[in-house]
Parts: C-alpha cells; sequence; structure tokens
C-alpha cells in the first residue's frame, strides 16, 4: 500500500489504479470495515489527524478527479461523504523521497510515461498536502530512523540537511580536506540516502553541472549523481544489455560505482568542475568503460559508456575516491592553471566573510 504525497497526475495509468484500490482499502480500514492494516505505516498519518475518515476521502476524492480528467470511470459512490476542510502538512523531504521512488518505479515500468513527466523539476504534492520543511518522515517504509545529514553549511559552521534542510545543498570547493577523502561504501539502502540523492541532483542542477560526488558536498560516500541531458558532447551506453533513451536514464544516481577501462584509444577533453570554479583543463582518459553499480535500491546494474559518458562517471569516480582532476593533467596543463588553482585554495580557507 502507498497512498502518495505527490499529486495523481504524475501517476501512470497503472499507478492511478493502484492508488485508487489502495486508498478504497485504506478507507475500509479507517471505517472499521476490514480487519488487519490498521498498523499499516502509510496510514499513520491519516490516524494522526482528528478525523481520519474524512481526510481519506478528500484523499480519494482528488484521485477521482484526476482519473475522471483522464476518462476513466472510477466509482464516486465508494467515496465516504465526509471531507476535510484543511490541508494536512507534509515534508518537502518526504516529497522528495517519493519523487525519486516514483522514477525508479516508472524506468521500469513505463517508458512512454517518465518522458512525458521528464520536464518536472519540482513536483507538486497531492491536494490534500501543504509542504512544510523536513525530511523524510520516520513512518516511511524503512525501519531505521530517518537520516539526518551533517553537512558543512558556508562559514564551515554544521547545517542540518535532509531533516530540516530549507536551503539547497551547497557545493565545496578545493581544497576542502572532505575532497581528499574516500568515501565509504553504502550498505544501508534506506529512504535519507535516497532523498540525498535527490538532493544532489537538484544541487547538481541548480549548479548547472553535469555530474556532483558526494564529496562535493561535504559527504565522503561512495555516491555520484550524473545528468548529461543537456550537454552537447556525443556519447554511447547500454544499461544491463540495453539501451535506453537518454531522457530515461537521466538523472542517473550511482551508488558504490566501480570503474574498469575497456579496451579503447585514450582521448583528450576538456573538463572542469563545479569545486573548480572558472578552472578548465585537458585531460587524457579512456573512451569506453564498464561501471558496476548500485541504484537507490541496492540493485547492481552493469553500465557499458563511451564519451562524454564515460568521461563524466570517470570524473566522478575519481572523486569517489578522493581523486581530483588536477591530479589527472599532464605537467604542462597543471602549470598552466596553478596560479588559479592556489587562488582558489586560499580562498576556501579563509571563512567568508559575514
Ligand atoms: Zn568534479
Amino acid at each position: 500500500m502507498r497512498l502518495w504525497t505527490l499529486h495523481p497526475k504524475y501517476l501512470d495509468p497503472k499507478g492511478l489504479v493502484a492508488l485508487w484500490r489502495e486508498a478504497l482499502l485504506a478507507q475500509a480500514v479507517l471505517l472499521g470495515r476490514t480487519k488487519g492494516y490498521r498498523h499499516h505505516p502509510q496510514l499513520h498519518r491519516f490516524l494522526a489527524c482528528p478525523r481520519p475518515a474524512a481526510a481519506l476521502a478528500s484523499y480519494l476524492a482528488a484521485v477521482h478527479t484526476e482519473a475522471t480528467g483522464r476518462g476513466y470511470r472510477f466509482d464516486a459512490t465508494k467515496i465516504g461523504r465526509a471531507r476535510l476542510g484543511a490541508r494536512l502538512p507534509e515534508t518537502r523531504g518526504q516529497l522528495l523521497y517519493e519523487w525519486a521512488h516514483l522514477r525508479q518505479k516508472l524506468l521500469l515500468r513505463d517508458a512512454g510515461h517518465w518522458r512525458a513527466m521528464a520536464a518536472v523539476t519540482a513536483p507538486s504534492p497531492h491536494p490534500l498536502f501543504r509542504l512544510t520543511r523536513g525530511g523524510v518522515r520516520p513512518w516511511e517504509k524503512t525501519a531505521a530512523a530517518p537520516v539526518v545529514f551533517r553537512l558543512r553549511g558556508r562559514a564551515g559552521r554544521p547545517t542540518l540537511a535532509g531533516a530540516s534542510r530549507s536551503m539547497p545543498l551547497s557545493i565545496v570547493h578545493y581544497n576542502d580536506p572532505v575532497l581528499r577523502k574516500k568515501g565509504a561504501r553504502v550498505t544501508a539502502f534506506d529512504a535519507g540516502l535516497a532523498a540525498l540523492g535527490a538532493e544532489m541532483t537538484e544541487a547538481m542542477h541548480t549548479a548547472e553541472g553535469i555530474g556532483l560526488a558526494a564529496q562535493q558536498i561535504g559527504r565522503a560516500l561512495q555516491l555520484c549523481v550524473v545528468d548529461l541531458r543537456a550537454a552537447k558532447a556525443e556519447s554511447g551506453w547500454e544499461l544491463d544489455g540495453a539501451r535506453p533513451p537518454l531522457e530515461l536514464l537521466m538523472p542517473l544516481v550511482l551508488f558504490n560505482p566501480a570503474v574498469t577501462a575497456l579496451p579503447s584509444a585514450e582521448t583528450l577533453y576538456e573538463e572542469g568542475c563545479l569545486s573548480f570554479p572558472g578552472i578548465r583543463g585537458e585531460i587524457s582518459r579512456p573512451d569506453a568503460i564498464r561501471v558496476d553499480f548500485q541504484d537507490v535500491h541496492g540493485v547492481p546494474h552493469r553500465l557499458v559508456c563511451t564519451g562524454l559518458f564515460a568521461r563524466c562517471v570517470q570524473h566522478e569516480a575519481d572523486h569517489l575516491n578522493g581523486v581530483l582532476f588536477i591530479d589527472r593533467m599532464d605537467r604542462k596543463t597543471r602549470a598552466g592553471i596553478d596560479d588559479a588553482v592556489k587562488a582558489l585554495a586560499k580562498e576556501t580557507r579563509q571563512p567568508a566573510a559575514g
């Protein structure tokens, strides 16, 4: 059972039908018409409000409206009469977690629908909910308590993210020590980590980058995100033996990526890095690689890629091992940017003004 926090307009036909059925079951539970499910975590927020059945009827009514708009005939007489006159608060972290979860489902289930909503950057909640600050809710299926991400703030002060964040993640610059740390392997694929992946994707898009590693937001973890949809350079790819369209594949969140160079020519290409604003330099890397990684649910995948895709993944995988693109430059290229690199390191050491 999942009673989505997301607006039902994002659901594919199968998802909308499932939601209707499951919300009707939830209604039967709340009205005492069926045994069991009473302690289902998805019912927690309804049971926590003063009029659970009215809240669920309002929830169902909005699902019905969406279905009617699409031409489906859901039986409105099944919805209880009472309505909740107010909206229930729900956290943005919960919404983002569900968004990442839905995207993963659609990737496997309905490519056409996924593509149709690929342009959505800020998903809206179901009309019953109004968004508040906060992270993934404790009742989300994960048994563990929600992760509170401790990040370095802009001025080096610790800030909270994930649980009660209000600002987008900030990207650390060279020569912040965390950039030299090897990332810890991810073993617990919980809701908090999924939300971190979604927030990193958001930070990457805000910074107009094509890749971002966990170290760059102050976390030494084997986690990076990639999005090549806006990139001009050519790429080739094959995921688990198939070649899904780029819009379907991106943004790609990779946990524990292990890169193996495939027999191919080395190519030279000018790279930049979000932790080195304004600094660029040519770097030689293998053109074709294989990447074994896990997705947000811990499911292993094998990606074979070439061109910019391969370059970007190699750059991010380097970050996860504390290796920076300046380490990969030849002597002459590195010398050419040395002044800029030193100036950046000095700026990073100084506490921010104000
Ligand atoms: Zn970088």
